[in-house]
């Protein structure tokens, strides 16, 4: 059966329904995985075919927390774009480009994610000490690992949603601005070297948010001259020493979900 149905998407609507969701498709990996590995545990008795069903399932819900809350997302800002342009604001164009920015995060979030479960499991597994199978699949697909997901997957949406309006407010030829921001959570060192900078610089280093797992940091569109927003700090320009100096101690992969 498939892990979602027609109808549940539109029962999903809040994080919280997509946590439910992710925990239940986990709940499910658990128990696939639990008869494959077998006794005593082995990750290579687990056949190719139940990590395709996994990736596939996982590629799935992701797809529709992305489509779920980007779109949502979108609505929102082409009625913010409309403000600033007497043109048709290119609906049809930005859902399209949102579209496939989701379905190729959703697919790369899909492997990295079943990837991680493998290899976590691998190295559980590989000790020399007896672990418990049951244990072991708790701790790499639980509560935490699905909240991870579900935090950076949200922060995903929105900055897709984002980079879709983006580019569709600058073919209308308005003068707007992609600026990076930081968000009251726990950040990387990069991260705040990006701050209020715009896309030329930031585009550097990331696609969008969220530069790495848990990242909550947002694009906001700020529309004008950009040496007057500049004069009036709403965009400052980029130092790259400083993020290079950041980066030596934290590695900020670029637009490599690893989950
Ligand atoms: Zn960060
Ligand atoms: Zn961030």
């Amino acid at each position: 059966m498939a892990i979602l149905q027609a109808s549940d998407f539109k029962k999903i609507r809040t994080p919280e329904d997509f946590l439910k969701k992710i925990e239940q498709l986990y709940g499910r990996e658990r128990r696939d995985l639990s008869k494959h590995l077998g006794n005593p545990p082995d990750v290579r008795n687990v056949p190719a075919k139940v990590w395709k069903q996994i990736r596939e399932d996982e590629e799935a819900l992701m797809l529709a927390l992305l489509v779920g809350f980007g779109s949502m997302m979108l609505d929102d800002w082409m009625d913010s774009i409309e403000v600033f342009t007497e043109e048709d604001v290119p609906r049809e164009r930005i859902r399209r480009r949102f579209m496939s920015t989701a379905r190729k995060r959703s697919r790369a979030v899909a492997s990295s994610v079943t990837r991680t479960t493998k290899k976590r499991l691998r190295s559980a597994l590989d000790t020399e000490e007896r672990v418990s199978k049951r244990r072991t699949l708790d701790e790499i697909l639980g509560t935490a690992r699905a909240e991870t997901v579900t935090r950076t997957e949200l922060s995903a949406a929105r900055g897709a949603a984002a980079m879709a309006a983006y580019e569709g407010a600058k073919s209308l030829g308005l003068d707007v601005h992609a600026v990076w921001t930081l968000r009251p959570c726990d950040h990387c060192k990069v991260c705040p070297n990006l701050h209020r900078t715009d896309y030329p610089f930031w585009s550097q280093y990331a696609a969008h948010p969220p530069a790495h797992v848990n990242c909550c940091c947002v694009i906001e569109l700020e529309y004008g001259d950009r040496d007057d927003l500049l004069s009036r700090g709403v965009i400052r320009e980029g130092d790259h020493s400083a993020v290079i100096d950041a980066k030596v101690d934290e590695r900020m992969p670029y637009f490599e979900p690893r989950l």
